[in-house]
């Protein structure tokens, strides 16, 4: 079965389109897909029900969270798309997105910077702004060479665009899943530049406040990290899920449907959906 449970469009920082992801998924053997963009459920209200979709969705998004000092992320698998709590997040986070928005032109104000937001308005051409767009303004001003710049210097972790406590914290996060009736997944838990000790109290806190799994594969990755995380996995009773991080056609290492395959003796998240 080919799955693939970490994916964007357009809805977020994406380049494709909803339905340009799923034919793209389809032609390359992916038979369940989740799209899962940040903060939002967009992509599946743009597909509606009337276009043949080519692959069988499972609902899903990725939501913007913290823990402790770190930015973390957390996918809401299998989700309700109608759930009352699901959309009151949405919201929710929407407007931490739109002040953070605010927040970091500010900041950047401070580094010479000036009138970023009319322009990083206009470079995401609808309401959903994210830190990607940001770094495309300052590689466009030439204040930095290149996006990777843009996020080592001035958004990344520390950095003056780092806003992480607008959004909710992870035990208010894992909760809306739940209420939503989906599968809550630390995700790319490799990614937060955090020691394996750090990781490991991270995930301890992820499963005391009810969280069900965790990424094992993100994207193409070395054989060691599949197996530590795997380890790690079973060690804390997670779930154990897959997704390539899909963003866009040029990033190779995290085409869409390319993941390492789980280690046997994960339990795979999806086990307890009943896919046909
Ligand atoms: P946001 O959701 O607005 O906080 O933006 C986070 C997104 O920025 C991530 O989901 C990635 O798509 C992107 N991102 C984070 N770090 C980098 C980086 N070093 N280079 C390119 N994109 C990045
Ligand atoms: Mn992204
Ligand atoms: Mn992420
Ligand atoms: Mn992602």
């Amino acid at each position: 079965m080919r799955i693939d449970l970490h994916t964007h469009t357009t809805a977020s920082d994406g380049k494709l389109e909803p339905i340009e992801l799923c034919q793209r998924a389809a032609s390359r053997g992916v038979e369940f897909l989740s799209i899962t963009d940040h903060d939002t459920c967009a992509a599946y209200r743009e597909l509606g029900t009337e276009v043949r979709v080519p692959v069988q969705l499972i609902p899903g998004i990725e939501f913007s969270s913290y823990w402790q000092n770190t930015g973390i992320h957390i996918l809401g698998l299998n989700i309700e798309l109608q759930s009352e709590a699901l959309n009151r997040a949405i919201d929710y986070q929407q407007k931490a997105r739109a002040a953070r928005a605010e927040q970091i032109a500010v900041r950047l104000e401070a580094h010479g910077i000036e009138n970023s937001l009319a322009a990083v308005r206009k470079i995401a051409g609808n309401t959903y702004i994210g830190r990607p767009h940001f770094a495309q303004h300052l590689v466009n001003i030439g204040k930095v060479k290149n996006i990777n710049a843009a996020f080592r210097k001035f958004l990344g972790p520390g950095k003056p665009g780092d806003i992480r406590r607008n959004w909710a914290p992870m035990p208010q996060v894992i909760d809306w899943i739940r209420q939503a009736g989906g599968t809550a997944v630390l995700a790319h838990p490799a990614k937060y530049g955090l020691t394996w000790t750090k990781t490991g109290a991270l995930l301890d806190a992820f499963c005391n406040a009810g969280g069900h799994g965790m990424e094992v594969i993100s994207g193409q990755q070395q054989a060691e990290l599949t197996e530590r995380l795997a380890r790690l996995s079973l060690d804390k009773g997670l779930l154990a899920s897959s997704g390539s991080d899909f963003h866009q056609p040029t990033e190779g290492w995290r085409e869409v449907g390319r993941a390492t395959e789980l280690p046997s003796d994960c339990r795979p998240v999806w086990e307890q959906w009943n896919l046909e």
